[in-house]
């Protein structure tokens, strides 16, 4: 008897392979860029299962192209900004994402971010290996205690808890925005709830932005926000790029409205070479590597296989979005 096929829009580790192919014919796209969109909307024709990654475009096209095959989507990913769900669910298949096994990895790695711009880390750097470290002086390179700081988490999701947990041994002040209020979390961490996004803006010291991408987050950060800051802020983003706006976010850092800004996510990813925020000191990017870690990849390889294995076995399935 011939097995479900499932298509593959990235080579992954073998353990997710080995997964898979238990329960499928599974097909892995080769090369190291995404499939052209055609072939992923012939894929979905083909099809009982997907496994993609954020750069496929799960849209209305890809899921009416599946209607009579596709039935499971799985994201080698938490965010699903490039599913559409409505469609998905309209149509009756089950979109997945893996949640929980990179929240530690990217917490750590929103926290790098904030040490390399407070510390001045990515500059220190430069300084050394352009030949300027000709002295020491007692005011080189000055950067901004994080100890003591306050911090404003905006998003208090799976990632927003481990920055918070991360804070706290770094003994900072935190306090946190988010759509509902916690006041378990509150208590057992000792955070406290800002109901209007501006008033925690307007007093923290560093702000960490971990919600997901979608309406209501476009852009929460703009030229107002940024007016709100203080001059001293730092603003952190790892969830994604479009909940700043970058132009915004450029006129701000150039006119030293704010101290500085670290981001793993940017819009559109990848930025262009010749972006004018790249030209600024105050400015440190990477290129979405907040999961990124050997162990932690393959954690959410393995959660995207067990995904699509869980249905084509007919078992509960661990992290479906829409069902
Ligand atoms: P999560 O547990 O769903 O947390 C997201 C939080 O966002 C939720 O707590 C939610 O608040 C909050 N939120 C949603 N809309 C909001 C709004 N309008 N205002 C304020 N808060 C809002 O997700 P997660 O696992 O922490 O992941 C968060 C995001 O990080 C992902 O969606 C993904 O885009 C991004 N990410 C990026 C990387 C990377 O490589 N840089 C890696 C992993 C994840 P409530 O709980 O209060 O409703």
């Amino acid at each position: 008897m011939s097995l479900p096929k499932v298509f593959v829009t990235r080579i992954i580790p073998p353990e997710a392979q080995e997964i898979l192919n238990r329960v499928a014919e599974i097909e892995i796209w080769p090369q190291d860029t995404k499939p052209p969109q055609e072939v992923i909307i012939q894929k979905a024709a083909e099809c009982i299962g997907l496994f993609t990654t954020i750069e496929d475009q799960i849209n209305s096209e890809v899921l009416q192209s599946g209607k009579d095959s596709l039935k499971i989507v799985s994201n080698y990913a938490v965010g699903y900004d490039n599913f559409d769900i409505d469609t998905a669910t309209k149509n009756g298949i089950i979109m997945c994402n893996t949640p929980d096994v990179l929240s530690q990895t990217t917490a750590d790695l929103a926290f790098g971010l904030m040490l390399s711009i407070a510390r001045n880390i990515v500059k220190g750097d430069n300084f050394v290996r352009s030949g300027k470290w000709t002295h020491w002086h007692p005011s080189t390179l000055l950067g901004r205690d994080i100890y003591g700081a306050n911090l404003l988490v905006v998003g208090l999701g799976r990632i927003g808890l481990e920055v918070c947990r991360r804070a706290i041994g770094f003994g900072m002040e935190i306090f946190y925005h988010s759509r509902t209020r916690k006041l378990n979390l509150e208590k057992e961490l000792g955070i406290n709830y800002v109901s209007k996004l501006k008033d925690g803006i307007s007093k923290a010291d560093f702000i960490s932005i971990n919600t997901i991408m979608n309406d209501q987050t476009y852009h929460l950060f703009g030229k107002e926000e940024f007016n709100t800051m203080k001059n001293s802020a730092i603003i952190v983003n790892t969830a994604r790029g479009p909940i700043i706006d970058m132009e915004s976010l450029y006129e701000a850092l150039k006119n030293n409205q704010i101290a500085g800004a670290a981001v793993d996510v940017t819009e559109p990813e990848p930025i262009p070479n010749n972006h004018p925020i790249l030209s600024l000191e105050n400015f440190v990017v990477t290129p979405h590597i907040g999961s990124a870690s050997i162990e932690t990849r393959k954690k959410m390889a393995i959660a995207a296989a067990k995904n699509i294995e869980a249905y084509l076995l007919k078992k509960t399935i661990p992290s479906s979005i829409n069902s």
